[in-house]
C-alpha cells in the first residue's frame, strides 16, 4: 500500500487486509471484522465499526476511504434491471440484474471501454480507457443491491470489457465477493467470461479458483473467428480449444461456449456441424445466444428456426446445449449499449 495516500476499502481482499493488520503489529482477525462490516452490515464509515479499538479505528481512516460510484440512470422491465453508474473520474460503465426463477444474477463490467474488437459487439465501440479498480467491480455489487434491496445470488463477468485482460483486479474482485467472512457467493455462482485470452486463461488453471469458466467463441473456424473478432489473429482457435482441454483435464469443470448466433454468418448447418466436430468429447455445454441487435452494428439476429436448427444439430450430435433466455431488449440490454443511448441523448 502507498504511505500518505488514502485507498478505496473495497478494493482489498481479505488476505490484504490481514497483511496490513499484521504490519500493524495487530491480529489479524481485525481484517474478518472489518469484512463482515463492510459486507455483511454494510456500513459506510469506520465510525460504525463498534467492535474496533479507536486507535485502530484512527489509522483505518487515515489509510482507507470509502468511495463510492454514483448511480445515473436505471432502466427496468420485468425480469431485469439496467443500471449506468459514473466513477469517480466521470466515466461511465454499467451493470445489469436479471431475474432468474434460480436467483438473481448481476452481470458486472469489468473495464472502461473495451480493446478486444469483436465485430458484433457495442461494448467494444468505445476503446479502452481504462481497467477498473476491484472495488468499482465490488461497489456495482453493493449498489444494486442497496438500490433494489436484494441480494445477488449469481455474478456474470460479462458486462463492458475483458476481464482477462485486467487480471488480477477480476481476480481480487472474485475473491472479495467470494469469501465466506463477506458476501460469501458460492464458487460455482460466479461466472469469468473472455474472448480467449491464452496466456490469462493459463495463469487461471494456475490460479485454481473454483469459479465457471465461459469462452465466447461465436465460430467454429479460424477464418470466421477471424472476422468477426480480431483477437482470434492472436490466438488461433486450435490453441485455444487445447488450453481448454487442458482447463478441463486440470480442474475437473465443465466449461460454457458461448455462441451468438448471427444471421447469414455462423448459423448455417455446416457451422453447427463443425462446431459439433469441435467440441466433440470435451467437458462443455454450448450456450446459444440470439443476438441482441444494435442500432449502431449491421449484423442481425437468426430467426427462430434457425436457432432451433442449430440447436437440434448439436443435440444430434451429443453436445449439451441451452438457447439463451433473451432478456432485456426494452432496455438495450447488450453490453455497452445502455451507456452507447445515454451519450446520443446528451
Ligand atoms: N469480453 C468478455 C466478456 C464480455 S461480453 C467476453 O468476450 O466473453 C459477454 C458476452 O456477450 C460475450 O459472449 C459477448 O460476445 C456477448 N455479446 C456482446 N454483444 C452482444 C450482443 N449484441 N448480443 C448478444 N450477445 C452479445
Amino acid at each position: 500500500m502507498v504511505i500518505g495516500v488514502s485507498m478505496n476499502i473495497y478494493n482489498y481482499t481479505i488476505k490484504q487486509l490481514e497483511e496490513y493488520f499484521i504490519n500493524k503489529n495487530e491480529k489479524k482477525f481485525k481484517a474478518i471484522q472489518v469484512f463482515e462490516w463492510l459486507y455483511r452490515k454494510r456500513v459506510t464509515s469506520f465510525d460504525e465499526m463498534t467492535n474496533i479499538k479507536k486507535d485502530v479505528i484512527n489509522y483505518l481512516k487515515e489509510d482507507f476511504k470509502f468511495e463510492e460510484i454514483k448511480l445515473l440512470t436505471r432502466q427496468e422491465d420485468v425480469d431485469v434491471c439496467k443500471f449506468l453508474f459514473q466513477l469517480k473520474d466521470d466515466n461511465k460503465i454499467e451493470a445489469v440484474l436479471m431475474k432468474h426463477d434460480y436467483g438473481n444474477s448481476l452481470c458486472v463490467s469489468s473495464q472502461v471501454g473495451c480493446n478486444m474488437g469483436c465485430k458484433f459487439c457495442e461494448s467494444g465501440r468505445l476503446k479502452k480507457i481504462r481497467n477498473l479498480e476491484t472495488g468499482e467491480m465490488v461497489l456495482q455489487l453493493l449498489e444494486v443491491e442497496k438500490e433494489l434491496n436484494i441480494r445477488v445470488s449469481h455474478v456474470v463477468l460479462m458486462g463492458i470489457g475483458e476481464p482477462f485482460d485486467n487480471y488480477n483486479n477480476v481476480i481480487d474482485f472474485i475473491d472479495i465477493i467470494n469469501t465466506d467472512k463477506g458476501i460469501a457467493l458460492g464458487s460455482r455462482h460466479i461466472t469469468v467470461s473472455t474472448c480467449g485470452i491464452i496466456p490469462k486463461i493459463k495463469e487461471f488453471i494456475k490460479d485454481g479458483k473454483q469459479v465457471n469458466l465461459a469462452i465466447s467463441l461465436h465460430a467454429s473456424n479460424d477464418e470466421l473467428r477471424n472476422k468477426i473478432m480480431p483477437i482470434s489473429k492472436v490466438y488461433k482457435l486450435d490453441d485455444l480449444i487445447k488450453t481448454i482441454k487442458e482447463y478441463i483435464k486440470q480442474t475437473n469443470r465443465r466449461v460454457t461456449f458461448e455462441y451468438i448466433l448471427l444471421k447469414g454468418i455462423n448459423d448455417k448447418k455446416e457451422n453447427a456441424l463443425e462446431l459439433a466436430n469441435l467440441l466433440k468429447g470435451m467437458n462443455c455445454y454450448v450456450n446459444l445466444i440470439p443476438y441482441n441487435e444494435t442500432s449502431h452494428i449491421e449484423f442481425k439476429k437468426s430467426n427462430q428456426q434457425t436457432i432451433l436448427n442449430f440447436y437440434d444439430i448439436l443435440k444430434k450430435n451429443n453436445i449439451s446445449v441451452t438457447i439463451r433466455r433473451e432478456f432485456g431488449k426494452k432496455v438495450s440490454a447488450a453490453c455497452g449499449q445502455l451507456r452507447a443511448n445515454y451519450k446520443e441523448e446528451l
